[in-house]
């Protein structure tokens, strides 16, 4: 084999021709055309160059002594190396048959000799056209091929961050709405999940005619005492501590919620009577009745728990939390630590409560008090003190309403604090006016009830300081009765405040002694100037136990120095055996109601004298 000129840019033509002249000839033409042309004068050097260099086009002669044309090109297209090499056949045999065969073993193309230049070459030019053509084709081929495996990639990772994002939203949304139904503290349901719940409840018990359910509403009793003395972090302990032995107590089906501070709604699902609320309402105040251990503290709670059925045709989730609220408020009533079952009455009571509620705020403004003066008598000489000041509500369509009713009201909306100063300040004013009118030698005093609500007011001693200049009373004429049950609520703050009173000079007095717990603790810890023994004692000292029991009370606070006061005597009988038991002072029906301040002025004008004879007559 042999060529020409080597040129790495043009192409490469094999031409193979057994006839020298032929082969030089095309050779010479060819490589005038820019082409590099190699020259093989037999079959075998033309399949040995084509194992050694790579050639773009063959043109190949079919009759050749040893190995003819057909066998060359059958032998290329065979070899994966050269298959691929068009070939183009050179041949005198000139019959249909040959060409036939020439296609079918491969040739691209078939030129009969003796041929014309120009077509050889035109033929050439179109076959390397052609097969850069194809070349270019399988490149853009195989371009695309690469883009389109590129992009699926792209797409299957876009694709698989997606199918994670779709996974975190999923989880997110069950986790938000986990939070939006849930209560953090106690990992409760929350009101909004119990609502929808008691949707459910209600719709299921209008579908099937056995179907009954109960609503329990429990409130814990005196939580604010836990978290005021212990502190929240104790007290929101406590509230998962009894999240958790409810929790015990129910069955799967029931939903048991948190409301909100210390109270949690129950939701019991199957209920035959009420009798299976009731029972469920004792196992829960069993279970709350042992105490709480808790990591620093062991714990007493109590709770009062309302109970409604959800059996009525108009039920709305609303109205059975609402009702079963309403009992809730009545087992408190009736002395806490109980449940009670919701009544249609209860609803109507409870509207008049809203509406005395409503009525209580437009009072103060209203001047709808007044005060009445009911005396403090001496028991020694049977003469008047002093007074105790008690409010009044006159209501303008119910009449007067008693403090009993309307205090705890005002204490549960914030009025009384406007209240009792409304009422100190009237009590000093009528003081000192009637000091001015009857000059004694031990003047009178006035004492004004305080409900433990205002000692959160931290500018209470400023404000009272201000009547009394306002009036100028002499502080030491006035005495502030506070009950024991404001002095539970937060003892730390409610010493500080008395001691402050009493650095002002005004005398403290614990009122209604006897009737709270820890009595004799107080007693201890605070220093009241005057203990009033409650009318209950009162009532029974005619018992020898009583008695004793009285006996006891005014000799330890006499031993504590303070003064005694005995609430409620309403028979001689009882003013004597207090007499002789050495009470200071005694109050009650037997020497005055509560009277209105005309009315006391009359009283005073008489200058009485009271003595317990068997009649308790009073001498004047
Ligand atoms: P309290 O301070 O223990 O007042 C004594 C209550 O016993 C008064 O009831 C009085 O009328 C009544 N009472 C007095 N003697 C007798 C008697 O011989 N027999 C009977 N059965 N009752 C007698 P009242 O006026 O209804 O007041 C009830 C409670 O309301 C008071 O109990 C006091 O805790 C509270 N309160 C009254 N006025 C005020 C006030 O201005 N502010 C505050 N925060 N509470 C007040
Ligand atoms: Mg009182
Ligand atoms: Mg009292």
């Amino acid at each position: 084999m042999n060529f020409i000129q080597v040129d790495p840019s043009k192409h490469n033509i094999l031409v193979v021709d057994d006839t020298p002249t032929n082969l030089r000839f095309l050779a010479k033409l060819l490589n005038r055309e820019g082409y590099n042309v190699y020259k093989a004068l037999n079959g075998q050097m033309a399949l040995m160059a084509c194992q050694t260099a790579s050639f773009d086009l063959i043109l190949l002669d079919i009759m050749m002594p040893d190995m003819d044309g057909y066998e060359v090109c059958q032998t290329l297209k065979a070899d994966p190396k050269t298959c691929e090499i068009p070939v183009i056949f050179l041949s005198a045999l000139d019959d249909a048959l040959d060409k036939v065969k020439a296609f079918s073993i491969g040739a691209v193309d078939y030129i009969t000799k003796p041929f014309q230049f120009e077509e050889v070459l035109a033929r050439v030019q179109y076959q390397l056209a052609l097969k850069a053509a194809e070349a270019e084709i399988l490149n853009l081929n195989a371009e695309l091929e690469q883009r389109v495996k590129e992009r699926t990639r792209q797409l299957e990772s876009t694709n698989e961050a997606l199918k994670e994002e779709i996974v975190e939203r999923k989880q997110l949304q069950i986790k938000l709405l986990n939070m939006a139904l849930h209560d953090p503290l106690t990992n409760l349901p929350n009101r909004a999940f119990l609502m929808g719940r008691l949707d459910e409840a209600i719709a299921r018990a209008k579908q099937q005619e056995e179907y009954q359910f109960a609503v329990l509403f429990l409130d814990c009793d005196r939580f604010k005492v836990i978290n005021d003395s212990l502190g929240h972090f104790v007290g929101d302990e406590l509230l998962s501590a009894i999240a958790r032995r409810l929790e015990m107590l129910l069955s799967e089906a029931d939903t048991l919620a948190r409301l909100g501070g210390d109270e949690f709604a129950i939701l019991l699902e199957q209920v035959s009577d009420i009798g299976m609320a009731t029972d469920m309402a004792e196992n829960i105040l069993q279970s709350l009745s042992n105490p709480f251990q808790l990591s620093r503290y062991e714990v007493f709670i109590n709770a009062s728990i309302g109970i409604t059925l959800g059996d009525r045709e108009d039920d709305k989730p609303e109205y059975l939390l609402r009702d079963a609220d309403t009992a809730m408020y009545r087992a408190k009533a009736l002395g806490k630590a109980r449940y009670h079952v919701f009544d249609p009455g209860m609803h109507q009571e409870a509207l008049q409560l809203l509406e005395l509620e409503n009525d209580l705020r437009r009072a103060v403004d209203r001047k709808e008090f007044i005060v009445c003066y009911q005396p403090i008598v001496s028991l020694q000489t049977g003469t008047i003190s002093g007074f105790e000041a008690l409010v009044r509500w006159r209501h303008p369509t119910r009449g007067i309403i008693s403090p009993a009713q309307f205090i705890p009201i005002a204490e549960e909306t914030g009025a009384i604090a406007e209240i009792d100063l409304w009422v100190l300040q009237e009590a000093c004013d009528r003081l000192k006016q009637w000091q001015m009118r009857y000059r004694r030698s031990t003047p009178l005093t006035v004492s004004v009830n305080l409900s433990g609500r205002l000692f959160s007011q931290t500018d209470l001693t400023e404000k009272i300081a201000t009547i009394l200049t306002q009036t100028q009373l002499n502080p030491k004429y006035l005495k502030l009765e506070v009950t024991e049950s404001a002095l539970v609520e937060n003892p730390d703050r409610a010493m500080k405040l008395i001691q402050k009173l009493q650095c002002s000079n005004i005398e403290l007095c614990i009122d209604d002694f006897g009737t709270g717990y820890s009595s004799l603790s107080y007693l201890h810890r605070f220093p009241f100037n005057t203990l009033k023994i409650d009318k209950s004692f009162v009532d029974r000292i005619e018992q020898t136990r009583e008695q004793g029991l009285v006996m006891a009370i005014i000799q330890m606070a006499h031993t504590l120095g303070m003064s005694t006061i005995a609430e409620g005597i309403e028979t001689s009988s009882q003013f004597a055996q207090l007499q002789q038991l050495h009470c200071t002072f005694g109050q009650g029906y037997l020497f005055a109601k509560p009277l209105q301040s005309s009315a006391v002025l009359e009283l005073l004008d008489s200058s009485p004298q009271w003595r317990s004879t068997p009649t308790g007559g009073k001498i004047t």
